[in-house]
């Protein structure tokens, strides 16, 4: 559920880059795995189908759903060329690609991040990241109860816009031409959706915190634009006070981290809770924004109990969370997450299966 893996490496000893992409792996691989588990015959066929071409075998939901964060390795070199490139010093990060790493995946990363590089800016650290690096998440503030295009911290390459990209996709339909995405055909539109199911429940990747330099909450809509210098970048922006003495470690990262006995698999408590989900109501062209209003309520929740100050000098991250009570606030992030894992899971099937309609 990493969002800004780029701006790790870029920034690293600012934040702790080197456990968070293995970690964010697993929970893209859980929510897979509940949905591998939870399709029915024709979703699973076409899912088989569509992720396995050429040489390819074997590839699932929860091998395929960490693919968006693979594509991070590609970076465009000032000659403008494009290349994937392996990290010598975090060989770890490799781990969940290795199911891609074959020539022909490696150009299809490679495409995709070249296609989906300045459909907009973003510079999150003063370097151009790729725009592919923004489909991961949206910034609506912890105010605001519902997902509207009205606030600020959406925007049309958000995550909730890129789901609705892949949903036509998949659905045999085009991406209409004013979306800034481009995904060349169904494998391309899976591979991400895939991913964004699991990251649209992580409620730090929809709701967020906009500071002052007091540490106190402000209200980028009432300004009509976020100020850069309140965006907290999904709570990239915050240290953890907790670990301070000891690492730098921020908010989003503590959320993107999941419950250690889970691993990275289906446990048969999470299939549990995955099909007690209560169904999707509507359309399924209207279930990302439903299902981001869901996570943006969940996400009050994970902003319960914190407190913020200016970190102070020398500061490597700009402000510190407290706490009220630490373990009370580990408590309930284990059970949000625990929840959260088997509504992407569950949901992930769902339209899946509505897609893919068994007889
Ligand atoms: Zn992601």
């Amino acid at each position: 559920m990493l969002r800004i893996v780029a701006m790790l490496t870029a920034l690293a000893g600012l934040l702790n880059a080197t456990p968070a992409l293995a970690w964010g792996s697993q929970g893209h691989r859980v929510t897979g795995a509940i949905a591998d588990q939870l399709l029915k015959p024709a979703a699973k066929e076409q899912v088989k189908q569509i992720l396995n071409d050429f040489d390819l075998t074997g590839i699932d939901l929860r091998k395929a759903a960490p693919w968006p964060d693979c594509v991070k390795a590609v970076v465009r070199h000032d000659d403008g060329r494009f290349h994937y490139e392996v990290d010598p010093d975090h060989l770890e990060f490799e781990v969940p690609c290795t199911p891609f790493n074959s020539a022909r995946e490696r150009a299809r990363m490679v495409d995709y991040a070249k296609r989906n590089w300045d459909t907009c800016s973003y510079t999150p650290d003063g370097f151009e990241r790729g725009c592919h690096n923004t489909f991961h998440f949206a910034d609506i503030a912890i105010q605001r109860s519902t997902f509207d295009r009205h606030f600020q911290g959406t925007n049309p390459h958000d995550i909730v816009a890129a789901m609705s990209a892949c949903i036509a996709v998949l659905q045999g339909k085009p991406v209409p031409p004013t979306f800034p995405f481009s995904l060349k055909d169904k494998k391309d539109a899976l591979l991400l959706l895939a991913h964004l199911m699991g990251d649209l429940h992580q409620p730090l990747h929809v709701g967020s915190v906009y500071l002052g330099g007091n540490g106190k909450l402000v209200d980028p809509d009432i300004d009509h634009k976020v100020d850069p210098d309140t965006d907290t970048i999904g709570g990239n922006a915050i240290q953890d006070s907790v670990a301070a003495p000891f690492q730098t470690i921020n908010l989003h990262h503590n959320w993107d981290d999941i419950p250690g006995d889970i691993g990275d698999g289906a446990t048969s408590e999470l299939m549990d809770a995955a099909k007690s989900v209560p169904p999707s109501q509507g359309a399924p062209e209207s279930w990302p924004v439903a299902w981001a209003t869901d996570t943006l309520l969940v996400a009050h929740d994970a902003f319960k109990g914190l407190s913020f100050k200016p970190t102070p000098p020398p500061a490597k991250i700009k402000w510190t969370a407290t706490y009220d009570n630490h373990a009370d606030y580990l408590q309930a992030s284990d059970a949000i997450k625990r929840k959260q894992l088997a509504k992407g899971g569950a949901r992930l099937a769902e339209l899946l299966n509505t897609i893919w309609p068994s007889p």
